[in-house]
């Protein structure tokens, strides 16, 4: 119904879309710089975790590009709350890793949390499409109730923002049992130095004899 007053448009080049077609046209979908670790065997992403903790495969679907349609995607699904990039992508890579054996042993998806008040703010957790998409595909549950993001407690006043943000940044991991043995896909929108997700995968690893595996959506 949507459609009638909104005719969906690509995010890249704004022309309008076929049937069919979501979030990109074909040329855009073309024009995107592949990254697919899953597929070329790359161990790049694995490298980034090399002496911070075990990782089982680590994947990305295409490379950020700054002032490029990778960031436009990417600005749209966190600040113009379009979900279904994140969904988009999440059938994508869901549809590949199925067919993939080094996934086919996930046997649930976990999403990086937001803070419960950013949570609220944004509305949405800008990785749950991604990461739904993803255990659907592999027919597994997603949990987004076993890790969860917590803000250090005692002054921050005196610190900068972005100080502030940085030791903000801590996880808990809860129902530690549900996670027993399971060999888990971490998944994020996007990974840059890895912090993040190290952070999360230290937490789940509390769990007894957890393996983790790691997905985004972009690598820098
Ligand atoms: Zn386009």
């Amino acid at each position: 119904m949507l459609n009638l007053f909104f005719p969906k448009v690509c995010v890249g080049c704004k022309e309008q879309l076929l049937k069919g077609e979501t979030v990109l046209c074909m040329d855009c979908i073309h024009s995107l710089p592949i990254a697919s670790f899953h597929k070329t065997g790359s161990e790049m992403l694995q490298d980034k975790f090399y002496g911070r903790f075990l990782v089982k495969n680590a994947t990305a679907l295409i490379y950020f590009q700054k002032r490029g349609l990778t960031q436009e995607l990417l600005h749209n699904l966190k600040y113009r709350g379009k979900k279904e990039i994140s969904s988009f992508f999440g059938k994508w890579l869901g549809a590949e890793l199925a067919e993939n054996n080094h996934y086919k042993e996930v046997e649930m998806v976990i999403p990086v949390p937001l803070h419960k008040q950013k949570l609220k703010k944004r509305g949405f957790n800008q990785v749950e499409g991604f990461g739904k998409e993803i255990a659907l595909a592999l027919n597994v549950p997603y949990r987004d109730d076993i890790l969860i993001k917590i803000s250090k407690t005692g002054s921050q006043a005196f610190k900068t923002r972005i100080l502030r943000f940085e030791a903000e940044e801590l996880f808990s991991a809860q129902h530690l049992g549900e996670i027993k043995n399971k060999h888990i896909l971490l998944v994020d929108d996007i990974i840059t130095t890895g912090a993040t997700l190290e952070k999360c995968a230290l937490q789940l690893l509390k769990g007894e004899n957890v393996k983790i595996s790691v997905a985004t959506i972009a690598t820098t």
